[in-house]
């Protein structure tokens, strides 16, 4: 089968792979639509997360389980259910953690092997929305772990989990949200999708900053634009460094929150907030335009208003 792989020199290739074999409790499933995040482009440009050479990448994909022919995702978080976090409810936590398109081999291929604990059937859930039940529970998560705002919240960056999380504060009703980002194809997106003020950077005090993009310079402005007393929470990995002001967290009783991925049970209310979400910053190019279309997202000369790009592998 077909499937993009990472390269190991920065780059990836479309090859072809041996068809996977489901193991003992697991599935196989012809994937149809799966999408690029920020995870795999960081691993082929940095090494964040590292990922072996040849390793299939993707964790973001609807299909079609062979079995029985139902369209469904899969949470491609692996726990073993027995270390101190799993046993917690923190399963995402897992010291023995494996993700798919990270340790086992991922969605960016014809067919995936998934464990049949982890697949949930996306009904009749269109498939670009399916396809965006991973970035909506990293989102979800990132907002779980807020304290719930009265008043004004911040978005740093309006790419697929800035835009994701704007959905989301949207479906709670939250009344007051600023999205910032550099690209104005961005910030008009973000305004269309609902944001109440956008800008190139956060530059007001609000109560909770999310940071979806991860930069230290972003980091700093979350942690300079919360309120005393308020939360920031660090979601974006772009960069492995944090470089804050010490004294003003301390005198502003600031809070620093990290926030990775999510709950199964958020993973499972992704499913119903996807049904709703405005797909108008998605975009999708063909299976064999896959490593053009990789290439230029790491080289940054993608269209800025296709925040999120779908591999379409099937129909
Ligand atoms: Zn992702
Ligand atoms: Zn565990």
């Amino acid at each position: 089968m077909k499937a993009l792989v990472h390269g190991g020199k920065k780059n990836v290739a479309w090859v072809d792979v041996p068809d996977p074999e489901p193991g003992p409790g697991e599935e196989i499933l012809d994937v149809l639509v799966a999408g690029v995040c920020g995870t795999d482009l960081g691993a082929v440009r940095s090494g964040r997360p590292p990922i072996a050479a040849g390793m299939v990448l993707g964790h973001e994909f609807v299909g079609r389980r062979r079995r029985d022919g139902a369209l469904v995702t899969a949470n491609p978080i692996l726990s073993c259910g027995q270390c101190r976090a799993c046993r917690e409810g923190r399963p995402h936590l897992c010291q023995r953690r494996e993700v798919l398109g990270v340790h086992r081999p991922g969605a960016f291929a014809q067919s995936i092997v998934v464990p049949a604990n982890n697949i949930r059937t996306t009904g009749d859930l269109a498939l670009a929305k399916a396809a965006m039940v991973e970035p909506i529970a990293t989102a979800l998560h990132a907002w779980r772990l807020s304290p719930m705002p009265k008043t004004n919240v911040a978005i740093l960056g309006a790419g697929p989990i800035g835009m994701s999380l704007l959905h989301v504060l949207k479906a709670f009703a939250i009344e007051d949200i600023t999205v910032t980002d550099i690209a104005v194809e961005r910030q008009a997106l973000a305004s269309a999708c609902g944001a109440d003020q956008v800008s190139a950077k956060a530059s007001s005090v609000y109560e909770v900053v999310i940071d979806t993009v991860g930069a230290v310079e972003t980091r700093r402005d979350a942690v300079e634009c919360v309120r005393a007393g308020g939360t920031a929470v660090l979601v974006g990995l772009h960069s492995p460094n944090l470089s804050v002001a010490g004294g003003m967290v301390v005198a502003g009783e600031k809070t620093i929150r990290g926030s990775f991925a999510y709950t199964p049970d958020e993973f499972d209310e992704a499913i119903d907030l996807a049904a709703t979400l405005d797909t108008r910053w998605l975009s999708s190019v063909p299976f064999d335009r896959s490593a053009e279309m990789f290439a230029r997202m790491l080289a940054g000369s993608a269209d800025p208003a296709s925040v999120k790009v779908h591999f379409e592998i099937a129909t």
